[in-house]
């Protein structure tokens, strides 16, 4: 797609690879070389819970999602609990892990701490021995053939030698799609449960499931989380993502936060329909809006329940409206419901709401429709003149869906002000509720 836009479509959940190791043997810089990107990982001061944890990588065609577990500090007494604790959230979300030593310190009783959790697991791991930046290093990586984790990959995250290397190697250690095929057609809806702590999550889970749940455990031999439910509700079969983080809270007491956004953002990337849950009487959050965010980069379908609607009262439906009409502008397509999980009041909307978001995150316009509605649009609603010039849309296509993504063909660049009005006259005509729509332009040389 052309170089100056969003992202290219996402196909549906990636396979993920958390980035484990510790502190200083090139963790982040390594990030950034997969994510063929430099700024990102590296700026976030000691102490402060990065936002993001997880970004796209892309290696061969092949599209995955790197989480780097960098930023969790969990106040576990010494660096090797510490890191070992890092390393079993890492496997608990992941579905192969990135094991980063220094080829040049060699082992030391922290990485060994890891190995024992990764040997644990089950879950595949790539052994990188960073810092082999010549070949008269290489010889250094050799010696971690001992820790059983197979062939070491020696790689300089700095320079970029030996990390083509490294990917190939990743990728084969990478299940081809997560966990399991989640693209089968005809297979369980995947639903995410997201938002703060405290609002509600695990008792709307409660009550869903019922006593029609099966609990769905992925892979043998691997530790239990992550664990899908599989729920009937209005007689389909739903799968839950990860409930095994909305139900278990205690032993992740420590460094909660970064954790919490940890799972969040990977359970978002194995759904297709996250159900951002509100705590209705309390007002609406930097960290809901952050999980938005989540959701919308994620390109997944999204609805907003309120709970606790039984503590909402007049006056607290007042302000609730001024704040979504303030803070939600940017979803004010995703279906926002109202329920009480303590009680089961309005449970039975989330299914239509789903249905809802799901069915706009599906839908496809045909070429010639969206032709012909583009050419009304244009001949009503031209772009302005700039410089003399007048960009234009030629034509447009639906190269897919879920989320719906459009691909404009123009003379000249559209301004992003142009682009935002034809995505709401997109939604005025199709719909689209409950997703976002990307719009991409490749401008005519
Ligand atoms: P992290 O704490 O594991 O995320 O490590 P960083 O990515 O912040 O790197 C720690 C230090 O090691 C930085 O000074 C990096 O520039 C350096 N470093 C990272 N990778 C390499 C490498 O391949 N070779 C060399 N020589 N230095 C590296
Ligand atoms: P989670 O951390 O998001 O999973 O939240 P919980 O389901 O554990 O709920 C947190 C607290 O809110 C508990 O004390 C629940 O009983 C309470 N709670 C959950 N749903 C409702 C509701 O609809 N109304 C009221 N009043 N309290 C609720």
């Amino acid at each position: 797609m052309s170089e100056n836009n969003e992202p290219g479509p996402d196909e549906g959940p990636t396979p993920v690879l958390a980035v484990v190791g510790r502190p200083n043997v090139g963790k982040s810089t390594l990030v950034n070389r997969i994510i063929g990107r430099r700024e990102a990982v590296v700026e976030d001061r000691p102490g402060v819970t990065r936002d993001r944890v997880s970004y796209d990588a892309t290696w061969n065609g092949r599209a995955f999602t790197v989480v780097d577990t960098g930023g969790w500090d969990p106040d576990a007494r010494g660096l090797a609990e510490r890191i070992s604790a890092q390393a079993e959230v890492a496997v608990s979300v992941a579905d192969a892990v990135l094991f980063v030593v220094d080829a040049g310190v060699g082992i030391t009783d922290a990485d060994a701490a890891v190995v024992k959790v990764l040997r644990r697991s089950g879950k595949p791991v790539v052994l990188a021995a960073n810092k082999v930046d010549d070949a008269r290093t290489e010889a250094e990586a050799a010696g971690l053939w001992n820790l059983g984790l197979g062939e070491p990959q020696p790689v300089s995250a700095l320079h970029g030698r030996g990390s083509g290397d490294l990917l190939d190697a990743v990728l084969r250690a990478l299940p081809a799609t997560p966990q399991e095929s989640f693209e089968e057609l005809g297979g369980p809806r995947r639903v995410a449960i997201v938002g703060r702590p405290n609002v509600g999550k695990s008792s709307l889970l409660n009550k869903l499931v019922g006593s029609d749940r099966v609990v769905v455990d992925d892979a043998a031999g691997t530790t239990v989380d992550p664990i899908d439910e599989l729920v009937v509700l209005r007689e389909r079969e739903w799968r839950f993502i990860d409930t095994a983080g909305i139900r278990r809270r205690v032993r992740e007491a420590s460094g909660q936060e970064y954790y919490a956004s940890l799972r969040t953002a990977t359970a978002i990337e194995r759904a297709e329909v996250a159900v951002l849950v509100v705590d209705g009487s309390q007002p609406i959050s930097e960290q809901d809006q952050r999980i938005i965010a989540t959701v919308q980069e994620a390109g997944r379908a999204l609805v907003i329940a309120f709970n606790k609607w039984d503590l909402v009262d007049e006056e607290r439906r007042y302000y609730l409206d001024r704040e979504i009409e303030r803070d939600l502008v940017r979803v004010q397509w995703a279906p926002r419901i109202n329920l009480t999980a303590r009680t089961g009041w309005h449970i039975d909307r989330l299914v239509p709401a789903l249905d809802a978001a799901l069915g706009g995150w599906e839908t496809r316009v045909g070429t010639g429709a969206l032709n012909s509605f583009l050419g009304r649009l244009v001949a009503e609603h031209p772009h302005p003149v700039r410089g003399g010039k007048q960009p234009k849309i030629l034509f447009g296509t639906q190269p897919s869906t879920s989320p719906p993504t459009f691909v404009l063909f123009t003379s000249g660049k559209l301004e992003a002000s142009y682009l935002r009005f034809v995505e709401r006259r997109l939604r005025e005509e199709y719909g689209f509720v409950g997703t976002p729509v990307l719009i991409q332009q490749k401008p005519r040389e």
